[in-house]
């Protein structure tokens, strides 16, 4: 049992919206296949991952270090005990050989896109779905139920309040209870304006979120927190640079309601310090680390230790990203949910087919790995990589 080949491309997932900090006309995405020799119901044995939305393709690390990393290691020294499974955090350690610690750069996204294709392989070789794989291996109950909220809301050339209510009252009508708009990329009025419109729009029958995407200076986040304070808002997200604890600390004294960050920190230590240093508040507050991005689900685990370190639940833990990744960690690991993009970034995000949302949850399919295989576009996709 071994893997006898790693295969990546980059794809685009472009579009032409933009929020506060970047646009997604040029975005791509890193799709690799991890290819074993294990056959499972007649079918070779291969996983599949891909990096989350608003980091691009990270095909040259890829290609230039894990890649070889990985298909060089002897297939003997990264089985699990048993020795008839894959063993992802020995498989992590191989592809981390020779990298310094810190720095958590585009390195994170590529190793989270690997990582993903290993859970993908391993749990295809134990014959489970991923979730229940996560339940089993940390002694708990699989809770295939998930919460999800809508994303959305984005600037783009001619949208204007009109487009904007319709689209949140889409996401309603989709099913979902909680719905996010992206703000930062207007003046302070005019985003008023937009969040009002939103507001009438959903009129109490679900909540409303904003993301600043990490654009404001302190000044200009507390000018917002005093407006978005006067609203019952479900959070106010990644307010200033992701890496400013001082400042994020700084504005829960201006903030009462939750707030939320966390997508853009890449490592458990990156988390351990928005802990320890961003006055972040564990009763109201979310975390968004999105494993895709941040050295996968290997390095995700030991984030969550940090926060149970720091008193915090993995229930309040709502990752970035959009992916079946993401959903199989909240219904394995009893994470608050995940992001979801109804109408974007397709065909990497959202759920398999037959997956609808009902009252703001969707219930996991009991599919072998991630789920892929439920997912005809994605599939198809992936198959085209390595099949
Ligand atoms: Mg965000």
């Amino acid at each position: 049992m071994r893997i006898v080949d790693v295969c990546e491309v980059t794809k685009p997932i472009s579009s032409p919206i933009r929020n506060a900090y970047i646009d997604f006309s040029r975005m791509t995405a890193s799709l690799v296949a991890v290819v074993t020799d294990v056959v499972r119901d007649g079918r070779r044995v291969v996983g599949y991952g891909f990096n989350s939305n608003g980091r691009y393709g990270q095909g040259g690390l890829i290609r230039e270090r894990f890649r070889e990393r990985l298909l060089e290691a002897d297939p003997a020294s990264v089985r699990d005990d048993a020795g008839d499974n894959l063993d992802p955090h020995k498989l992590w350690a191989v592809m981390m050989r020779n990298e310094k610690p810190g720095g958590h750069g585009e390195r994170s996204v590529a190793v989270g896109t690997l990582d993903m294709a290993i859970w993908d392989a391993t749990a295809k070789i134990a014959g489970k779905p991923l979730f229940r794989l996560l339940a089993e291996r940390k002694g708990r109950e699989a809770d295939p139920r998930v919460f999800v909220y809508a994303a959305g809301g984005y600037y783009y050339p001619g949208k204007d309040d009109t487009a904007l209510r319709a689209e949140m009252r889409s996401y309603l009508d989709r099913g979902y209870t909680v719905v996010k708009m992206k703000i930062g990329g207007a003046p302070i009025d005019e985003d008023r304006r937009r969040i009002e419109a939103v507001l009438a729009e959903i009129d109490g029958r679900a909540r409303l979120a904003v993301d600043a995407n990490g654009r404001f200076d302190l000044e200009t986040g507390i000018a917002y927190a005093k407006m978005l304070r006067q609203y019952p808002l479900f959070w106010y997200e990644e307010v200033g640079d992701p890496l400013d604890y001082a400042l994020q600390a700084a504005l829960s004294e201006f903030y009462p309601g939750p707030m939320a960050t966390g997508e853009n920190l890449f490592s458990h230590q990156d988390a351990r310090n928005l802990l320890r240093y961003g006055g972040m508040r564990p009763d109201r507050d979310w975390l968004q680390f999105d494993c895709a991005l941040s050295y996968g689900l290997v390095e995700y685990l030991r984030t969550l230790d940090v926060l149970h370190q720091f008193g915090w639940s993995p229930s309040r833990c709502i990752p970035h990203g959009g992916h079946q990744m993401s959903l199989n960690i909240a219904a394995g690991l009893g994470l608050g949910g995940n992001e979801s993009y109804p109408d974007l970034f397709q065909p990497y995000g959202g759920f398999p087919d037959e997956v609808t949302v009902e009252d703001g949850h969707i219930v996991m399919p009991e599919l072998p790995g991630i789920g892929f295989e439920g997912k005809s576009e994605l599939i198809a996709v992936m198959r085209a990589l390595a099949e």
